[in-house]
């Protein structure tokens, strides 16, 4: 049956204020690193990705809502506190779940796994350059001569080697968040396939398909509604099994999916009833797409993989409606399913244009 919608997330309107997707040179942003690790440093913060990057967008605009709320939550000395952290960034700049948001927070991502490259080569360059520096100061500190010199170049050497282990440190945590990074990216990606597909047939789930006629309803803009329906399919379970039943399911979802333009919705809407949201789509070439699905799915010759059986002729009927300003969801997929029940009523295997 339908998916069930456990995760209505809510995004703040803060977000599009943080200034992540600009394109920045590589000497920006290691000025920007660099600040960043200042910031942390005073603030006592462990240099974690989470952290990092509120060091980062905190150096990146001075007006910015989320520098005020740092400086409101860490400012006059507070201590750094990891929930208030993350609650920031969650509000701030942690990628959304939401289909609308994959490409921000693909971008998001990727522009936090460049910064982190980056920042892997800066403080690289860091300790090749204080190594150096601990030669020469070597070298100043073997010339006893006068003790002055001596005096200061010890400075030097114990503030030179300060740097060298700081940096080495940071070139090793950074590393490991790189990585940690990258992983969370492929994470990402899979919860959200998870949260927005059907898992038998990989079609947009149900609240998927809800929240993309939510919008195509407020965009005001004429659509179109399919609502398809595999013919007895019950018969083709009870004669084969369910296993074969599931494979017909996907293989209709194949050839449905095929039929659409990249920006349609093909979504399983219940068991085996498909939905299918087409914008900006009259209800004419509407009813010619439906139509199109209906013979392709009556021209498939599908076999059974285990005895090479025929499963017969496998058809399905459809009813198609378009959005009238006065539709809402409900009424428009109430329009829709009396088209298809009108088309089984008549026989079956037909495309029905709603009223
Ligand atoms: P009609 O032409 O009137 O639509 O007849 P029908 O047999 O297709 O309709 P009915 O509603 O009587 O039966 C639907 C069947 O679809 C019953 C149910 O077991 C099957 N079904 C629903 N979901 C799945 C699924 O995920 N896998 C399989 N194999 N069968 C499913
Ligand atoms: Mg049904
Ligand atoms: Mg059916």
């Amino acid at each position: 049956m339908a998916d069930q919608d456990n995760n209505p997330s809510k995004h703040p309107p803060d977000r599009a204020e943080t200034p992540f997707l600009d394109d920045e040179g590589a000497e920006q942003a290691a000025e920007r690193f660099r600040m960043a690790v200042q910031y942390l440093n005073l603030h006592k913060a462990p240099p974690v990705p989470l952290n990092y990057a509120l060091g980062y967008f905190y150096s990146a605009d001075p007006d910015s809502r989320l520098r005020k709320q740092m400086d409101a939550a860490f400012g006059d000395r507070k201590p750094w506190q990891h929930e208030e952290a993350s609650g920031l960034f969650l509000r701030f700049l942690a990628p959304r779940t939401d289909k609308a948001s994959e490409k921000i927070e693909q971008e998001l991502l990727t522009v936090v796994v460049d910064i982190l490259h980056s920042v892997v080569d800066v403080a690289d360059n860091a300790s090749k350059r204080s190594s150096k520096l601990n030669r020469y100061v070597d070298h100043l500190a073997a010339c006893q001569d006068a003790s002055k010199v001596k005096k200061i170049t010890s400075e030097v050497l114990r503030e030179v080697r300060e740097i060298s282990s700081e940096s080495q440190t940071l070139a090793n945590s950074m590393q490991t968040s790189v990585k940690e990074v990258e992983r969370l990216k492929d994470e990402l990606a899979h919860a959200r396939r998870e949260a927005s597909s059907d898992a038998l047939t990989g079609l947009s789930n149900r609240r998927i398909f809800d929240t993309t006629l939510g919008k195509l309803i407020a965009h005001g803009k004429p659509f179109s509604l399919i609502m398809m329906d595999i013919d007895h399919f019950k018969h083709i379970n009870d004669e084969h099994g369910h296993v074969v039943g599931d494979r017909v399911l996907r293989q209709l979802a194949r050839v449905v999916s095929g039929k659409v333009r990249s920006h349609d919705c093909v979504a399983r809407y219940g068991g085996e009833e498909f939905a299918i949201l087409l914008p900006d789509t009259p209800h004419l070439p509407a009813m010619k797409a439906a139509e199109s699905m209906r013979a392709a799915i009556e021209q498939l010759n599908m076999k059974r993989s285990d005895n090479g059986s025929h499963l017969g002729k496998v058809t399905a009927s459809f009813g198609v409606s378009e959005h009238h300003p006065q539709d809402d969801a409900e009424t428009l997929v109430a329009r829709a399913d009396e088209a298809f029940y009108r088309a089984k009523h008549n026989r079956r295997n037909r495309v029905e244009l709603a009223k």
